[in-house]
């Protein structure tokens, strides 16, 4: 079994729902068995949005909801009502993305940690776990999940670009990692290095297309298809074989979301 953990089936990316739904079907005809798309992160419009790709293939695919930290400043508290009654949907497997984003600073850092925390006491609320996003935040991210008490609900470092200390930090609080398409790039030397040396229980694989688009098809537009490019590179580097790496990535995905 092979899953994209994380990618953006949003139809405004994709070319419409006709758009989406082509998507689907090259990834199936490429192997994929699941996929998790993201509704967070193209404002807060996204998350019903993916709920409802979700709804529409409910054989292959479920959705996550959260408020991205680049949206934290869209946060209101009739918005944020919205996004919790979505994840009481049983198409939703866990709130986020969420988490700070110092890199970009699209929202106040401020306005960033106090979305953060509300999406994590309502996650904890619910018994749903968690997607982080974390760009340059100097350690705050972790601070935050350890003082909010987090980690026995699930948290999943999505597009995880941190060195290997930080990765042990991480899974030694009994959370995961999940890569990205960066496994296949140049200058992911350091990915590959936290690939080489993660425990094997718990490594996702993920697109998080559009973006992040895996050698050899950098330049086009990302597709969960393309998570083999990715489950292939990564078993490389553990020097397994692809077959058992995937089915390994899709068993902690499994568990990680609570999806038989
Ligand atoms: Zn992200
Ligand atoms: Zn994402």
């Amino acid at each position: 079994m092979l899953i994209d953990s994380h990618c953006h089936l949003d139809p405004t990316v994709f070319g419409g729902d006709s758009g989406v739904d082509d998507a689907v079907a090259r990834a199936r005809a490429a192997g994929v068995d699941r996929m998790i798309t993201i509704g967070s992160g193209y404002g807060f419009e996204s998350a019903g949005r993916a709920l409802a790709v979700a709804r529409r293939h409910p054989d292959i695919l479920r959705a996550s909801v959260g408020l991205h930290p680049h949206d934290a400043k869209l946060a209101t508290d009739d918005n944020l009502a919205a996004l919790y009654a979505m994840a009481d949907a049983p198409e939703v497997v866990a709130l986020g993305e969420m988490g700070l984003d110092f890199h970009y600073d699209s929202s106040p850092r401020e306005e960033q940690r106090v979305v953060f925390r509300e999406q994590l006491r309502a996650a904890r609320a619910r018994s749903l776990p968690v997607i982080i996003h974390d760009r340059e935040s100097a350690g705050e991210t972790l601070a935050i999940l350890d003082e909010e008490a987090a980690w026995a609900g699930g948290v999943l470092y999505h597009c995880y670009t941190g060195d290997v200390a930080m990765m042990e930090e991480i899974v030694g609080r009994g959370g995961y990692v999940s890569i990205p398409g960066i496994v296949t790039f140049k200058n992911g030397d350091t990915m590959r290095e936290v690939v080489a040396r993660a425990p094997g229980d718990r490594i996702l694989l993920e697109t998080d297309s559009p973006f992040l688009t895996p050698i050899p098809f950098r330049g086009r537009r990302n597709e969960p298809a393309y998570v083999t490019y990715v489950a292939q590179k990564v078993a490389e580097v553990r020097g397994v074989d692809v077959a058992e790496m995937s089915e390994q990535a899709a068993a902690n995905t499994r568990r990680f979301f609570r999806w038989d």
